[in-house]
Protein backbone atom coordinates (compact mmCIF):
# COMPACT_ATOMS: atom_id res chain seq x y z
CA UNK A 1 0.00 0.00 0.00
CA UNK A 2 1.58 3.82 -0.72
CA UNK A 3 1.69 6.33 1.68
CA UNK A 4 1.41 9.67 1.84
CA UNK A 5 3.76 12.09 3.27
CA UNK A 6 3.51 15.67 4.29
CA UNK A 7 6.32 17.20 2.62
CA UNK A 8 7.95 21.32 1.71
CA UNK A 9 8.90 21.61 -2.00
CA UNK A 10 9.11 23.76 -4.77
CA UNK A 11 6.89 24.28 -8.03
CA UNK A 12 9.49 25.92 -10.25
CA UNK A 13 12.90 27.00 -10.11
CA UNK A 14 12.20 30.66 -8.45
CA UNK A 15 8.86 29.89 -6.36
CA UNK A 16 9.48 29.94 -2.60
CA UNK A 17 9.03 26.30 -0.85
CA UNK A 18 5.51 25.58 0.26
CA UNK A 19 3.78 22.77 1.67
CA UNK A 20 3.12 19.74 -0.72
CA UNK A 21 1.24 15.83 0.06
CA UNK A 22 3.56 13.66 -2.01
CA UNK A 23 3.18 9.69 -2.46
CA UNK A 24 5.67 7.40 -1.06
CA UNK A 25 5.72 3.82 -2.53
CA UNK A 26 4.15 0.67 -1.24
CA UNK A 27 7.02 -1.30 0.42
CA UNK A 28 8.16 -3.87 -1.49
CA UNK A 29 10.24 -6.88 -0.28
CA UNK A 30 13.94 -5.23 0.48
CA UNK A 31 12.58 -1.63 1.30
CA UNK A 32 12.38 0.15 4.76
CA UNK A 33 9.69 2.58 5.34
CA UNK A 34 10.89 5.47 7.64
CA UNK A 35 9.38 8.14 9.79
CA UNK A 36 11.68 10.92 9.20
CA UNK A 37 12.21 12.84 12.38
CA UNK A 38 14.94 15.58 11.15
CA UNK A 39 16.20 17.09 7.67
CA UNK A 40 19.45 19.19 7.43
CA UNK A 41 19.50 21.85 4.26
CA UNK A 42 22.35 21.41 2.38
CA UNK A 43 23.76 24.23 0.13
CA UNK A 44 23.35 21.40 -2.41
CA UNK A 45 19.33 21.30 -2.24
CA UNK A 46 19.29 25.38 -2.92
CA UNK A 47 21.55 24.88 -6.09
CA UNK A 48 19.44 22.01 -7.39
CA UNK A 49 15.81 23.34 -6.53
CA UNK A 50 17.47 26.53 -8.24
CA UNK A 51 18.08 24.70 -11.19
CA UNK A 52 21.61 26.12 -10.37
CA UNK A 53 23.38 22.98 -12.37
CA UNK A 54 20.70 21.86 -14.48
CA UNK A 55 16.66 22.04 -15.28
CA UNK A 56 14.65 19.99 -12.86
CA UNK A 57 11.19 18.73 -13.05
CA UNK A 58 8.73 20.29 -10.42
CA UNK A 59 7.03 20.09 -8.19
CA UNK A 60 10.63 19.04 -6.36
CA UNK A 61 11.38 17.92 -2.46
CA UNK A 62 14.64 18.46 -1.61
CA UNK A 63 16.90 17.01 1.66
CA UNK A 64 19.08 14.50 1.54
CA UNK A 65 20.41 14.32 5.10
CA UNK A 66 17.67 12.44 6.28
CA UNK A 67 17.68 10.62 9.59
CA UNK A 68 14.35 8.90 11.47
CA UNK A 69 13.02 5.58 12.83
CA UNK A 70 12.16 2.31 10.76
CA UNK A 71 8.34 2.28 10.89
CA UNK A 72 7.90 -0.34 8.22
CA UNK A 73 10.65 -3.46 6.72
CA UNK A 74 9.46 -5.67 3.84
CA UNK A 75 9.48 -9.55 3.89
CA UNK A 76 13.47 -10.16 2.65
CA UNK A 77 14.83 -7.04 5.07
CA UNK A 78 17.41 -8.77 7.29
CA UNK A 79 19.34 -5.58 8.42
CA UNK A 80 16.32 -3.68 10.23
CA UNK A 81 13.50 -3.37 12.20
CA UNK A 82 10.60 -1.30 13.10
CA UNK A 83 12.09 0.78 16.23
CA UNK A 84 15.46 1.27 14.72
CA UNK A 85 17.34 4.63 14.37
CA UNK A 86 18.41 5.56 10.64
CA UNK A 87 19.52 7.69 8.02
CA UNK A 88 19.61 8.30 4.28
CA UNK A 89 21.99 10.71 2.89
CA UNK A 90 22.13 11.48 -0.66
CA UNK A 91 21.51 8.21 -3.10
CA UNK A 92 18.52 5.70 -2.77
CA UNK A 93 19.63 3.21 -5.01
CA UNK A 94 22.41 2.30 -7.84
CA UNK A 95 22.75 -0.25 -10.23
CA UNK A 96 24.55 -2.74 -7.33
CA UNK A 97 26.48 -4.51 -10.27
CA UNK A 98 29.26 -2.43 -11.68
CA UNK A 99 32.78 -2.49 -10.76
CA UNK A 100 31.90 0.81 -8.20
CA UNK A 101 28.81 -0.37 -6.53
CA UNK A 102 30.44 -3.69 -6.07
CA UNK A 103 33.56 -1.61 -4.71
CA UNK A 104 30.92 0.26 -1.70
CA UNK A 105 31.23 3.56 -4.05
CA UNK A 106 27.27 3.59 -5.45
CA UNK A 107 28.47 7.88 -6.02
CA UNK A 108 30.06 6.87 -8.63
CA UNK A 109 27.32 4.14 -10.55
CA UNK A 110 28.17 3.05 -14.06
CA UNK A 111 24.62 3.28 -15.20
CA UNK A 112 24.54 6.15 -12.53
CA UNK A 113 23.14 6.56 -8.78
CA UNK A 114 19.63 7.40 -7.85
CA UNK A 115 19.67 10.49 -6.15
CA UNK A 116 17.56 11.33 -2.98
CA UNK A 117 15.73 13.97 -5.33
CA UNK A 118 15.46 15.13 -8.28
CA UNK A 119 16.43 11.60 -9.60
CA UNK A 120 14.61 9.39 -11.81
CA UNK A 121 14.12 6.09 -10.25
CA UNK A 122 14.14 2.76 -11.26
CA UNK A 123 10.30 2.69 -11.73
CA UNK A 124 10.44 5.54 -14.01
CA UNK A 125 8.97 8.38 -11.03
CA UNK A 126 11.04 11.16 -9.75
CA UNK A 127 12.42 11.28 -6.35
CA UNK A 128 11.51 13.21 -3.89
CA UNK A 129 13.77 14.01 -0.89
CA UNK A 130 13.59 14.33 2.77
CA UNK A 131 11.80 17.57 3.76
CA UNK A 132 9.21 14.91 4.37
CA UNK A 133 7.22 13.07 6.95
CA UNK A 134 8.33 9.98 5.49
CA UNK A 135 10.13 7.95 2.80
CA UNK A 136 10.67 4.57 1.45
CA UNK A 137 13.99 3.32 0.21
CA UNK A 138 15.82 0.04 -0.07
CA UNK A 139 17.23 -1.46 2.44
CA UNK A 140 21.13 -1.55 0.90
CA UNK A 141 20.93 2.71 1.32
CA UNK A 142 19.65 2.77 4.60
CA UNK A 143 22.37 3.41 7.33
CA UNK A 144 22.31 2.78 11.38
CA UNK A 145 22.48 5.86 13.40
CA UNK A 146 24.84 4.78 16.30
CA UNK A 147 23.59 5.30 19.95
CA UNK A 148 24.34 8.05 21.56
CA UNK A 149 24.21 10.40 18.73
CA UNK A 150 21.81 13.22 19.10
CA UNK A 151 19.07 12.52 16.00
CA UNK A 152 18.90 16.20 14.98
CA UNK A 153 22.83 17.12 15.19
CA UNK A 154 23.47 13.99 13.10
CA UNK A 155 21.35 14.63 10.30
CA UNK A 156 23.85 16.73 8.58
CA UNK A 157 26.27 13.66 8.58
CA UNK A 158 24.62 12.20 6.07
CA UNK A 159 25.95 14.48 3.10
CA UNK A 160 28.17 17.14 4.88
CA UNK A 161 29.59 14.55 7.17
CA UNK A 162 30.67 12.11 4.67
CA UNK A 163 31.62 14.64 2.13
CA UNK A 164 34.41 15.84 3.97
CA UNK A 165 35.41 12.36 5.73
CA UNK A 166 36.27 10.93 2.42
CA UNK A 167 38.59 12.94 0.71
CA UNK A 168 39.94 14.08 4.54
CA UNK A 169 40.70 9.86 4.86
CA UNK A 170 41.55 9.46 1.16
CA UNK A 171 43.95 12.02 1.24
CA UNK A 172 45.56 11.26 4.63
CA UNK A 173 44.41 13.98 6.96
CA UNK A 174 46.19 12.98 10.10
CA UNK A 175 48.83 13.22 12.61
CA UNK A 176 51.45 15.54 11.32
CA UNK A 177 49.02 16.97 8.60
CA UNK A 178 48.47 20.73 8.47
CA UNK A 179 44.91 21.12 6.65
CA UNK A 180 42.94 23.76 5.48
CA UNK A 181 39.37 24.19 5.12
CA UNK A 182 38.21 26.78 2.97
CA UNK A 183 34.90 28.14 3.79
CA UNK A 184 33.01 27.87 7.65
CA UNK A 185 29.69 26.51 6.44
CA UNK A 186 27.83 23.18 7.02
CA UNK A 187 30.40 21.24 5.12
CA UNK A 188 33.22 23.55 6.31
CA UNK A 189 32.28 22.94 10.01
CA UNK A 190 32.26 19.39 9.75
CA UNK A 191 36.09 19.27 7.93
CA UNK A 192 37.28 21.13 10.71
CA UNK A 193 35.85 18.65 13.41
CA UNK A 194 36.16 15.70 11.66
CA UNK A 195 40.16 16.32 10.33
CA UNK A 196 40.98 17.82 14.14
CA UNK A 197 39.21 14.18 15.13
CA UNK A 198 41.52 12.45 12.72
CA UNK A 199 44.45 14.29 14.03
CA UNK A 200 45.51 16.80 11.72
CA UNK A 201 46.07 20.33 12.53
CA UNK A 202 43.25 22.18 10.84
CA UNK A 203 43.47 25.98 9.60
CA UNK A 204 40.30 27.59 8.77
CA UNK A 205 40.32 30.52 5.17
CA UNK A 206 37.26 32.18 5.64
CA UNK A 207 36.36 35.09 4.07
CA UNK A 208 36.03 37.36 7.46
CA UNK A 209 37.10 36.89 10.78
CA UNK A 210 33.94 37.11 11.84
CA UNK A 211 33.60 32.80 12.66
CA UNK A 212 36.85 32.97 14.65
CA UNK A 213 36.23 32.43 18.11
CA UNK A 214 33.49 29.41 16.74
CA UNK A 215 36.20 28.18 14.11
CA UNK A 216 39.19 27.70 17.02
CA UNK A 217 36.38 26.02 19.07
CA UNK A 218 35.59 23.42 16.67
CA UNK A 219 39.18 22.36 16.48
CA UNK A 220 40.95 25.24 14.73
CA UNK A 221 43.97 25.79 15.62
CA UNK A 222 44.67 28.92 12.96
CA UNK A 223 41.82 31.30 11.33
CA UNK A 224 42.42 33.44 8.38
CA UNK A 225 40.40 36.19 6.36
CA UNK A 226 40.98 35.29 2.82
CA UNK A 227 39.77 38.87 1.98
CA UNK A 228 43.13 40.25 3.62
CA UNK A 229 45.98 39.70 1.07
CA UNK A 230 48.19 38.99 3.95
CA UNK A 231 47.09 35.65 4.64
CA UNK A 232 47.85 34.09 1.53
CA UNK A 233 51.50 35.82 1.39
CA UNK A 234 52.09 34.46 5.39
CA UNK A 235 50.97 30.80 4.33
CA UNK A 236 52.03 30.03 1.46
CA UNK A 237 53.28 26.59 1.12
CA UNK A 238 52.43 25.78 4.42
CA UNK A 239 49.45 23.57 3.89
CA UNK A 240 49.80 19.70 2.67
CA UNK A 241 45.93 19.45 2.07
CA UNK A 242 42.75 22.16 1.11
CA UNK A 243 39.67 20.67 1.42
CA UNK A 244 37.62 23.88 -0.29
CA UNK A 245 33.87 23.38 0.22
CA UNK A 246 32.60 26.90 -1.09
CA UNK A 247 29.53 27.26 -3.23
CA UNK A 248 30.79 29.93 -5.68
CA UNK A 249 33.97 30.11 -8.25
CA UNK A 250 37.32 31.37 -5.86
CA UNK A 251 40.57 32.37 -7.29
CA UNK A 252 42.48 29.13 -7.22
CA UNK A 253 46.22 30.05 -7.88
CA UNK A 254 45.82 31.71 -4.95
CA UNK A 255 44.78 29.03 -2.84
CA UNK A 256 47.49 26.26 -4.46
CA UNK A 257 49.85 28.56 -3.46
CA UNK A 258 48.89 27.90 -0.21
CA UNK A 259 50.54 23.30 -1.21
CA UNK A 260 53.51 22.79 0.26
CA UNK A 261 55.16 20.34 -2.60
CA UNK A 262 53.29 17.38 -3.75
CA UNK A 263 49.91 18.97 -1.72
CA UNK A 264 46.48 18.62 -2.71
CA UNK A 265 43.78 20.83 -2.69
CA UNK A 266 40.16 19.13 -3.17
CA UNK A 267 37.49 20.66 -4.38
CA UNK A 268 34.30 19.60 -2.99
CA UNK A 269 31.85 22.87 -3.51
CA UNK A 270 30.19 22.38 -6.87
CA UNK A 271 30.13 25.93 -7.88
CA UNK A 272 27.92 26.46 -11.27
CA UNK A 273 30.41 28.25 -13.35
CA UNK A 274 34.06 26.96 -14.05
CA UNK A 275 36.96 27.70 -12.43
CA UNK A 276 40.66 28.62 -14.30
CA UNK A 277 43.46 27.60 -12.91
CA UNK A 278 46.92 28.55 -14.67
CA UNK A 279 49.16 25.18 -15.10
CA UNK A 280 51.98 27.01 -12.77
CA UNK A 281 50.42 26.76 -9.87
CA UNK A 282 50.41 22.79 -10.24
CA UNK A 283 53.82 22.12 -11.98
CA UNK A 284 56.03 24.41 -9.96
CA UNK A 285 55.42 22.37 -6.75
CA UNK A 286 53.94 19.09 -8.13
CA UNK A 287 50.52 20.08 -6.40
CA UNK A 288 47.49 18.25 -7.43
CA UNK A 289 43.98 20.00 -7.92
CA UNK A 290 40.98 16.94 -7.34
CA UNK A 291 37.37 16.55 -6.44
CA UNK A 292 35.55 14.36 -4.51
CA UNK A 293 31.90 13.11 -4.07
CA UNK A 294 29.93 12.18 -1.41
CA UNK A 295 31.28 9.03 -0.24
CA UNK A 296 29.68 5.42 -0.63
CA UNK A 297 27.07 3.66 1.84
CA UNK A 298 29.91 1.35 3.23
CA UNK A 299 31.56 4.41 4.01
CA UNK A 300 29.10 6.68 5.22
CA UNK A 301 28.60 3.46 7.85
CA UNK A 302 32.00 3.98 8.64
CA UNK A 303 31.95 7.84 9.18
CA UNK A 304 28.41 7.73 11.48
CA UNK A 305 30.43 4.86 14.08
CA UNK A 306 33.67 7.63 13.61
CA UNK A 307 31.63 10.55 14.20
CA UNK A 308 30.09 8.83 17.13
CA UNK A 309 33.36 7.30 18.90
CA UNK A 310 34.50 11.03 18.77
CA UNK A 311 31.71 12.76 19.97
CA UNK A 312 31.08 14.26 16.82
CA UNK A 313 27.80 15.86 15.29
CA UNK A 314 26.83 19.66 13.91
CA UNK A 315 26.59 22.42 15.21
CA UNK A 316 22.75 23.16 14.02
CA UNK A 317 20.33 25.66 14.70
CA UNK A 318 16.62 23.34 14.25
CA UNK A 319 13.94 25.24 12.60
CA UNK A 320 10.21 24.71 11.39
CA UNK A 321 8.69 24.26 8.26
CA UNK A 322 7.42 27.63 8.03
CA UNK A 323 11.29 29.27 8.32
CA UNK A 324 13.15 26.66 5.64
CA UNK A 325 12.51 29.28 3.24
CA UNK A 326 14.50 32.67 5.25
CA UNK A 327 16.97 29.69 6.19
CA UNK A 328 17.65 29.07 2.26
CA UNK A 329 18.43 32.87 2.12
CA UNK A 330 20.41 32.80 5.05
CA UNK A 331 22.39 29.86 3.77
CA UNK A 332 22.47 31.94 0.52
CA UNK A 333 24.14 35.36 2.56
CA UNK A 334 26.53 32.64 4.43
CA UNK A 335 24.53 33.19 7.50
CA UNK A 336 24.78 29.87 8.92
CA UNK A 337 25.65 28.47 12.29
CA UNK A 338 26.69 25.63 10.77
CA UNK A 339 23.66 23.78 9.37
CA UNK A 340 19.75 23.80 9.69
CA UNK A 341 17.84 21.38 10.40
CA UNK A 342 14.10 20.82 10.38
CA UNK A 343 12.05 19.53 13.11
CA UNK A 344 9.73 17.90 10.21
CA UNK A 345 7.50 17.15 12.96
CA UNK A 346 6.04 20.69 11.99
CA UNK A 347 5.31 19.82 8.50
CA UNK A 348 2.26 18.19 9.12
CA UNK A 349 1.43 21.74 10.74
CA UNK A 350 2.61 23.84 7.97
CA UNK A 351 0.02 21.27 5.50
P1 LIG B 1 27.26 26.53 2.93
O1 LIG B 1 26.78 26.06 4.25
O2 LIG B 1 26.57 27.66 2.26
O3 LIG B 1 28.83 26.85 3.08
C1 LIG B 1 29.59 27.42 2.05
C2 LIG B 1 30.56 28.43 2.68
O4 LIG B 1 31.40 28.92 1.64
C3 LIG B 1 29.90 29.67 3.25
O5 LIG B 1 29.42 29.50 4.56
C4 LIG B 1 31.04 30.67 3.20
O6 LIG B 1 31.93 30.45 4.28
C5 LIG B 1 31.77 30.28 1.93
N1 LIG B 1 31.36 31.09 0.78
C6 LIG B 1 30.10 31.27 0.28
N2 LIG B 1 30.12 32.10 -0.77
C7 LIG B 1 31.41 32.47 -0.94
C8 LIG B 1 32.07 33.33 -1.87
N3 LIG B 1 31.40 33.98 -2.84
N4 LIG B 1 33.41 33.46 -1.75
C9 LIG B 1 34.10 32.85 -0.79
N5 LIG B 1 33.52 32.02 0.13
C10 LIG B 1 32.19 31.85 0.04
O7 LIG B 1 27.21 25.34 1.87
P2 LIG B 1 27.43 23.76 2.10
O8 LIG B 1 26.12 23.14 2.32
O9 LIG B 1 28.54 23.57 3.04
O10 LIG B 1 27.88 23.35 0.62
C11 LIG B 1 29.04 23.91 0.04
C12 LIG B 1 29.18 23.50 -1.41
O11 LIG B 1 29.45 22.08 -1.47
C13 LIG B 1 27.93 23.70 -2.27
O12 LIG B 1 28.36 24.11 -3.57
C14 LIG B 1 27.31 22.32 -2.32
O13 LIG B 1 26.50 22.12 -3.46
C15 LIG B 1 28.54 21.48 -2.38
N6 LIG B 1 28.38 20.07 -1.97
C16 LIG B 1 29.14 19.16 -2.60
C17 LIG B 1 29.08 17.84 -2.24
C18 LIG B 1 29.96 16.85 -2.90
O14 LIG B 1 29.71 15.65 -2.78
N7 LIG B 1 31.02 17.25 -3.56
C19 LIG B 1 28.22 17.44 -1.22
C20 LIG B 1 27.46 18.41 -0.58
C21 LIG B 1 27.55 19.74 -0.95
P3 LIG B 1 32.71 31.69 4.99
O15 LIG B 1 31.63 32.62 5.45
O16 LIG B 1 33.44 31.04 6.09
O17 LIG B 1 33.61 32.31 3.98
ZN1 LIG C 1 24.27 17.79 0.51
Amino acid sequence: MTTTAAAYGASSATAPLEPLTIERRAVGPHDVRIDIHFCGICHSDIHTVRGDWRPQQYPLVPGHEIVGTVAEVGAEVTGFQPGDQVGVGCMVNSCGECEHCRAGEEQFCVPGAVFTYGSPDKDGTLTQGGYATGIVVTEGFVVRIPEGLALDAAAPLLCAGITTYSPLKRWGAGPGKRVGVIGLGGLGHMAVKIAKAMGAEVVVLSQSLSKKDDGLRLGASDYRATSDKTTFKELAASLDLIINTVSATLPMDRYLGLLKIDGALVNVGLPSEPMAVNAFSLTHARRSLSGSLIGGIRETQEMLDFCAEHGITADIELIDAAQINEAWERVLNSDVRYRFVIDTATLDAAD
